[in-house]
């Protein structure tokens, strides 16, 4: 889950990091008086969940309310990348004078956290990492062994700071490695991380991707209001369905990750267009189908549906009277395509053969499925 600025700045301020004083408003007036409240100079800040809003024109510095209140009516519903600003981040503004990145993430291959400073900041990292990549000092965590201050400091000689900076840096980094680690997020991002004029390190910006794996244990349910989802995935969240909403008019369901990203796949290579992912996952019970069915088949765009399960500890059998216990108590729209493999799969497609016809089909392969799924949403355009 990706957090907005302000909330990332106030997830940092309860680590101890140093952020500006603010106040999230959604109109003019409420801007106003939130600036008079942080005192001017501010700086108007668009609330969305896409970085480079600096670019786009959705940060802009206010020295008096004139300044303010053409600068929140421009922002306060502009798009920024697709994502409509709604709120925004009033603060009072920072005098910068050099302006740094740090962050941490995982590495994956390496099996360690991997943190990454650099003093050429404010800019995208991607593009520092490609026009002069010894400007990123690395260091790489062993998750047991933790970050210790003298580590820090060392990884920020490396990254060649201001002299000035290393203690303000040490401290604000030794918080966002506790942060990222015991706050239980897959990424923590400053950039710019500023030195200001007063000689103070400060976070200016604040990126924080949370692991919703972690969240049972964590109240993070101020952040969860605030996601941005279409209608079929809010509807897929509620029913506890792994759903990520595409464009394509062929519904898709499997058992799995890796099959359902397979499916996809397969209805590309065959050239449709998936219209979603979604995993109903191990277990056959027909409450998940008919929760399943019924979000594809609610979606206007849908016009035919792949559902592919390759049957594992759940047997085929099982998976059948799933489905056709669903098709009993729901009515789909679209043609419905059937491939079922693996365990037991002979014993789940007799199952299913006296309730084939038009609307429900069977093919024997994946790439068969994939192309009857495909040809029938091409037939209903
Ligand atoms: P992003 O473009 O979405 O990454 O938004 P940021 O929060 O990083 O802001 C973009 C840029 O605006 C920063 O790199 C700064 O140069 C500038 N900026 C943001 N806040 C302030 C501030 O308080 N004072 C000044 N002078 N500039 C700021
Ligand atoms: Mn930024």
């Amino acid at each position: 889950m990706d957090l907005l600025e302000y909330q990332g700045k106030q997830y940092f301020a309860a680590f101890g990091i140093p952020v500006s004083d603010g106040r999230l408003v959604d109109s003019v007036e409420a801007a106003v008086s939130a600036a008079a409240e942080v005192g001017y100079p501010v700086v108007v800040k668009a609330q969305v969940h896409v970085g480079g809003r600096g670019k786009a024109g959705g940060v802009k510095l206010a020295h008096d309310e004139d300044e303010l209140r053409t600068h929140a009516t421009n922002i306060l519903g502009m798009d920024i990348k697709g994502h409509t600003v709604r709120v925004v981040w009033i603060e009072h503004a920072s005098d910068i004078a050099e302006e740094y990145y740090a962050s941490f993430t995982l590495d994956r291959s390496a099996k360690k956290y991997l943190g990454m400073l650099s003093a050429q900041g404010g800019v995208e990292i991607e593009a520092v990492a490609e026009r002069d990549p010894d400007a990123i000092a690395r260091i790489w965590i062993d998750p047991v062994d933790g970050l210790s201050e003298a580590q820090c400091r060392d990884w920020v000689q490396a990254a060649r700071l201001n002299p000035v900076a290393e203690n303000g840096a040490v401290d604000i980094l030794l918080k966002l490695y506790r942060a990222f680690t015991e706050g239980d997020a897959d990424l923590v991002e400053i950039n710019p991380l500023i030195l200001r004029t007063d000689g103070a390190v400060h976070a200016l910006d604040a990126k924080v991707t949370l692991d919703n794996n972690a969240a049972f244990r964590h109240d993070w349910s101020d952040y969860e209001r605030t996601q941005v989802r279409d209608e079929r995935e809010e509807a897929a969240f509620r029913a506890g369905l792994q759903y990520v909403g595409l464009d394509g008019n062929v519904g898709i369901i499997a058992n799995g990750a890796g099959l359902a990203m397979s499916t996809l796949d397969v209805v590309n290579q065959v050239g449709g267009e998936p219209a979603n992912f979604l995993d109903v996952g191990g277990g056959a019970d027909a409450d998940k189908f008919v929760a399943a069915l019924a979000i594809i088949d609610n979606d206007p765009r849908v016009k035919s549906i792949f559902i592919n399960i390759f049957g594992g500890i759940t047997r085929g059998e099982e998976v059948a009277n799933g489905i056709i216990a669903a098709l009993g108590r729901i009515d789909i729209a679209s043609p419905i395509v059937i491939r079922l493999d693996g365990t037991n799969a002979d014993e789940g497609r007799k199952l299913l053969e006296p309730h084939l016809g038009a609307k429900l089909q069977m093919a024997p392969t994946m790439l068969e499925a994939a192309r009857k799924a495909v040809e029938l949403a091409g037939a209903a355009n």
